[in-house]
């Protein structure tokens, strides 16, 4: 176990459903992919929506994520490979449900994931976790062996509350789970400028979290809302597109924060 390795593993959380967590790995996933970095998706909810949106059919999975977690089962030989992503991914689907109550009575239960992951983590240059929209003990999972929290946040009126609940529970995990998880950035996702309420709520995230905010934003875009139905990404199928470029340029702004 090497001390002094790079940090890498950034995990994506969001307790809210539906702010954009999903979109947000497929498609730093892939950005960071045309970059030419080695890069591991952690899908670690049981909707699967990373998994779909890649490409890969959940329901016909031998194995899954949950028998990382669950059954010792080796992780290089669950991960899958997505060309048409380019990353490899560590696939989920409905089992994972089950793995929220199993887990309890397991020794070290928030450590699984990372105990996995340290086995083949050398093999790449960025793992980027999607969480399920709550702070479960699956999340947890993500969080304990993450370097880097990145939050997605739309810009509505409850965004800002539930974003000090979020970090106030990160800040008391921190000191029992994982010292080293650093806040690397919130993102405006679904971000529309013409929209009074988004503007302010913007503003005062900025005011709040100042640099923490990155300055790209990603838009409302129809691209990045219809890509999961052809199993790629937005940033793969049409890097052209508004919301693959605003993914293009987070993602340049993340390499530089890393
Ligand atoms: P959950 O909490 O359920 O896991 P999530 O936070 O992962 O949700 P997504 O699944 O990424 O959120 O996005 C929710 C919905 O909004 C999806 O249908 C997605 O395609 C769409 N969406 C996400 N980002 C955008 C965007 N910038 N423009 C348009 N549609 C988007
Ligand atoms: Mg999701």
């Amino acid at each position: 176990d090497n001390l002094f390795n790079m940090k890498k593993i950034i995990v994506v959380v969001n307790q809210k459903g539906g702010v954009g967590k999903t979109t947000s790995v497929i498609n730093i996933a892939s950005s960071l992919a045309k970059r030419k970095k080695r890069v591991l998706v952690v899908d670690l909810d049981p909707q699967g929506n990373a998994t779909t949106g890649s490409g890969v059919d959940k329901i016909s999975l031998t194995h899954s994520i949950y028998d990382v977690l669950i059954n010792d089962q080796d992780i290089a030989s669950v991960i899958v490979t997505t060309p048409q992503c380019g990353f490899d991914i560590l696939p989920s689907n409905r089992h994972l449900a089950g793995a929220e109550i199993e887990l309890v009575s397991i020794e070290k239960r928030e450590y699984r994931l990372k105990n996995a992951l340290s086995t083949i983590q050398d093999k790449y240059d960025v793992i980027i976790i999607d969480c399920p929209p709550s702070l479960s003990l699956l999340t947890l999972n993500a969080l304990s062996c993450a370097d880097y929290l990145l939050v997605p946040i739309q810009c509505e009126y409850y965004a800002l509350e539930g974003l000090t609940d979020l970090l106030t529970t990160i800040k008391r995990l921190k000191s029992s789970l994982n010292a080293n998880l650093e806040l690397i950035g919130l993102v405006r996702t679904m971000y529309d400028k013409r929209n009074n309420l988004a503007t302010q709520v913007s503003d005062q995230l900025v005011s709040h979290f100042g640099d923490k905010v990155f300055k790209t934003f990603i838009p409302r875009n129809v691209r990045l809302a219809e890509a999961p139905s052809y199993g790629v990404s937005a940033v793969m199928l049409d890097s052209g597109s508004l919301g693959s470029q605003a993914y293009l340029n987070i993602t340049s702004e993340l390499l530089e924060r890393m």
